[in-house]
């Protein structure tokens, strides 16, 4: 497998792919044995794995990582090694499943209040038929519950595992459950259960592609205010990390 180039972001080291590169990658994923796990860093990600050293251990591993936010998108520039542009996990959940549904592939679905993983499971096989969704769990589980929701994933049988209980509660479910899993792609896919489950709406395209969707977020849904303060610390980290390696 071709080793992919990556920009180091504050540490995480994010690959330098576009929408085409991440689902061919995710197709060369699918046929390699053992559990790959896809992750998606924003900038608050970010700035959370720098105080979390163990959220940045788990990002590091991923298999395939790609800018989900467009600040870091903004910060690849800023080092001087761009990043082609957003992959953002929704979008490159969505092409997921169209290319699964082409090839007769199966995934399951793991997070989100319950009721939404069926919800969105029921609109997923109707606009991809070809795929076979084989078991959804609510996201609102106790530690206690893990072992038979293991079980329930594995003996589905589902190839791809589609795990949406926000960040970083998603990504290290996957990173401690990865050694019993026997999915080949675990993915941490944030919201998207609620949209696919038309529960809550995407940025109109507008402000996805004037790379805005965090402004939009913001005027929607206020109370997201605190989180997005990590922007600002974002891009002064960045800003002084690009100028001590430039000294280097
Ligand atoms: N969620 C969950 N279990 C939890 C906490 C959150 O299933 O213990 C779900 C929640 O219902 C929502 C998603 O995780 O569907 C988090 O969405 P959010 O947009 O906050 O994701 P983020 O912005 O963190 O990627």
């Amino acid at each position: 497998m071709a080793a992919i180039e990556k920009v180091d972001i504050l540490g995480v080291p994010v690959d330098r792919i576009d929408m085409e590169g991440a689902l061919a990658r995710v197709k060369e994923l699918l046929d390699t044995e053992g559990l790959s796990a896809i992750y998606t860093p924003n900038s608050e990600m970010v700035v959370s794995a720098v105080k979390d050293k163990e959220f940045m251990d788990i990002l590091r591993s991923g298999d395939l990582v790609v800018p989900d936010g467009i600040g870091v998108v903004y910060a690849s520039r800023i080092y001087g090694h761009p990043l082609p542009e957003r992959v953002a996990g929704f979008d490159l959940m969505v092409g997921m499943l169209e290319m699964l549904g082409r090839e007769g592939r199966s995934i399951y679905l793991l997070g989100g209040k319950p009721g939404i993983a069926e919800k969105a499971a029921d609109n997923i096989s109707r606009r991809f038929p070809g795929l076979k969704v084989k078991g959804t769990w609510h996201g609102y589980f106790k530690e206690g519950e893990v072992p038979g929701i293991v079980e329930h994933i594995n003996s589905s049988g589902a190839e791809v595992l589609f795990v949406a209980l926000g960040s970083p509660k998603q990504e290290k479910w996957i990173h401690s459950n990865r050694d019993r899993l026997r999915v080949r792609i675990a993915m941490g896919v944030g919201g998207s259960f609620d949209v696919l489950a038309g529960e809550a709406v995407r940025a109109p395209a507008f402000f996805r592609k004037a790379g805005l969707e965090w402004f939009y977020r913001l005027v929607t849904q206020p109370w997201r205010a605190a989180r997005m303060l990590s922007l600002p610390v974002f891009v002064i980290k960045v800003l002084a990390d690009s100028r001590r390696r430039g000294k280097k």
